[in-house]
């Protein structure tokens, strides 16, 4: 067998070896990458797709480190929809035999963002914005963190099933969802990050965010509470924390109002901590 012949046989039969991928992924720039942005986790959250082709498409900038690019949820996207058959950011580590598009895309993100720090931009009807998510707090991914430039930044290990328990990394959330200022905040965000991990020209700026830790949720029973307290910002027990016309929910206890917002079905959103006394070991994980 002539050595043309031996190498064309060779890549057939690995061809058929790779598992088909259902998740959408590219690389640009040389190199093996250290980074990855992720967008479109929910289908209907385009900010972060729209960043990403401003930059490659109409900035088109030297690019001095490769950069993995993933369209997690196309399908999704293409339907207009936050998922096909179960919530992505609640699917993971997923199953590639799943009968789930979703679980199936998992398995697939699974493979493409082991040891790689992520970016993953989302969109929020929730206000302030923009802020981070993380659950890892080892080195790469504080690193990321801070590389993303945000003020304020949520450790979210208590829920289970997102992508950042799964693989590390960190959830941005932009908005308001929908809107131009979400898609330029994402820009910003994505700019930022990729200055910082040196993919990008321009002046590095990494941000020292502050830190507040999830440790439960407020329930509700019916849908139509709105919540009257300010994220991030600090309620007493018996502060009012949202209200309707038969009446009005008050805090059992102090904590940071997180992620509250009126488009949860089952909860008003996370009760968190501020960890102040930790912010100086938190940090010096990433310092060296
Ligand atoms: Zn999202």
């Amino acid at each position: 067998m002539s050595i043309l012949l031996a190498l064309k046989v060779l890549m057939k039969e690995s061809t058929c070896l790779r598992r088909y991928k259902h998740v959408k992924s590219f690389i640009e720039g040389k190199g093996e990458p250290e980074v990855a942005v992720v967008y479109c986790t929910h289908g209907d959250e385009t900010a972060g797709k729209k960043a990403v082709e401003k930059l490659l498409e109409e900035e088109q900038p030297d690019l001095r480190k490769a950069v993995k690019f993933v369209f997690a949820n196309e399908k999704a996207f293409q339907q207009g929809e936050r998922y096909v058959d179960t919530d992505l950011n609640r699917s993971f580590p997923g199953s590639a035999e799943s009968n789930s598009h979703e679980e199936r895309l998992a398995a697939d993100m699974m493979e493409e963002l082991q040891n790689i720090k992520v970016l993953d931009i989302h969109e929020t009807s929730t206000s302030p914005v923009p802020f981070a998510l993380f659950t890892w707090s080892d080195e790469e991914t504080v690193d990321t963190l801070r590389s993303a430039g945000v003020d304020s930044a949520v450790e979210i290990s208590y829920t289970s099933g997102c992508g950042i328990n799964h693989y590390g990394g960190v959830e941005v959330e932009v908005g308001p969802k929908k809107s131009e200022k979400a898609v330029n905040q994402a820009y910003k965000l994505l700019k930022d990050f990729l200055i910082n991990q040196g993919v990008v020209k321009g002046e590095t700026d990494y941000s020292s965010p502050e830190i507040y830790k999830v440790y439960g949720t407020v329930s509700k029973l019916e849908e139509d509470w709105m919540p009257v307290s300010e994220n991030f910002e600090s309620v007493d027990e018996g502060d009012v924390i949202a209200e309707r016309d038969s009446g009005r929910i008050v805090a059992d206890e102090d904590f940071v109002p997180i992620l509250f917002s009126d488009t949860y079905s089952n909860i008003l959103g996370f009760k968190a901590v501020r960890l102040e006394k930790v912010e100086t070991s938190f940090y010096s994980q990433g310092e060296d």
